[in-house]
């Protein structure tokens, strides 16, 4: 009976690996093309300074939605379009896609706000990166303080590298932000070593901050921390009312999250900015 069960186990942990193997090659199949048939779309959500309540910047966000697979999220097809090697060109596109609307949007006359695109790891590795930014500006005309470039903790191991290229986008007159800051391994290292702009408290630490929580504690300290080294701090993932006011009462300046709004379409924006503001 026992060795029945074993059985019946490994085969059925075998078809589990069959399939995420299959769903893995269909989403990297359809990856190679996704550019060419223009399946690629950003969607944009606002930071918000609390006491003013103005907008101050759009993070952009990836969307995919493909023909057979229908929409596939970021979570799932970014990871796969690094092992592949597809991430070079689809963040270039992503790159050039946020410089170019948000010059159109200071065209339009919309009060001046940056744009937040985020890196993945491998993208940083390319020593071409700074030179492909600069190419960037140049091309969409988009001044340099407007963009504002995400990393993450989980970076890279040559330190002296990252440290090379960071210092590069620093020279070019652009933002880094440290997205998703206190869920890496190292990232009070990275805070020492590198020159950020400014943290983005990852949305895990904003849940259930009333009450002295072991969040609140953390998310406080954390501000405090980013004021004494002279970084900006943004709360990622703000759903509610209460999450705010703790946050203010901590004497956290931005927030990004639900409660202000959902990543919203390109076609909205405006709409949105009316609203919000
Ligand atoms: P991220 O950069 O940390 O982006 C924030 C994620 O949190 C987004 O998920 C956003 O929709 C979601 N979010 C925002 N406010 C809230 C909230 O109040 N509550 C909750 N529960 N979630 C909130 P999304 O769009 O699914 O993106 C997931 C991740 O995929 C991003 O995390 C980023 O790491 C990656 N990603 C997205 N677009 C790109 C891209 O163009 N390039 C690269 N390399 N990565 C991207
Ligand atoms: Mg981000
Ligand atoms: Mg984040
Ligand atoms: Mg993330």
């Amino acid at each position: 009976q026992m060795d029945g069960n074993a059985e019946l186990a490994e085969i059925s942990s075998q078809m589990f690996n069959e399939v995420l193997l299959r769903r893995r090659m269909d989403i990297e199949f359809h990856l190679r093309k996704a550019l060419k048939l223009q399946e690629f779309k950003l969607v944009y959500q606002p930071v918000v300074e609390i006491h003013t309540s103005r907008v101050v910047g759009l993070e952009c966000l990836l969307r995919w939605n493909n023909r057979h697979l229908g929409h596939v999220p970021p979570t799932e097809f970014i990871a796969i379009a690094e092992e592949s090697g597809l991430i070079h060109e689809i963040g270039k596109w992503v790159l050039r896609e946020a410089c170019t609307q948000n010059q159109k949007w200071q065209k339009a006359g919309l009060p001046p706000m940056f744009v937040a695109v985020n890196l993945s790891r491998k993208q940083f590795n390319d020593c071409r990166l700074s030179l492909t930014i600069a190419e960037i500006l140049e091309e969409t005309g988009l001044e340099p303080k407007y963009l504002e470039l995400e990393i993450t903790e989980s970076l890279s191991v040559d330190a002296r590298l990252a440290s090379d290229t960071l210092g590069e986008l620093k020279k070019l007159g652009v933002r880094i932000a440290m997205d998703d800051f206190g869920t890496g391994y190292s990232s009070l290292g990275y805070l020492r070593d590198f020159p950020i702009d400014k943290m983005k408290i990852d949305k895990s630490f904003i849940k259930d901050l009333q009450n002295q929580t072991v969040n609140a504690v953390i998310v406080n300290t954390m501000i405090t921390m980013a004021k004494h080294l002279n970084l900006l701090v943004v709360a990622e993932g703000v759903e509610t009312e209460e999450e705010l006011q703790a946050l203010r009462a901590y004497g956290c300046r931005f927030v990004q999250g639900y409660y202000y709004s959902k990543p919203v379409e390109v076609q909205h924006i405006e709409e949105m900015l009316v609203h919000l503001i």
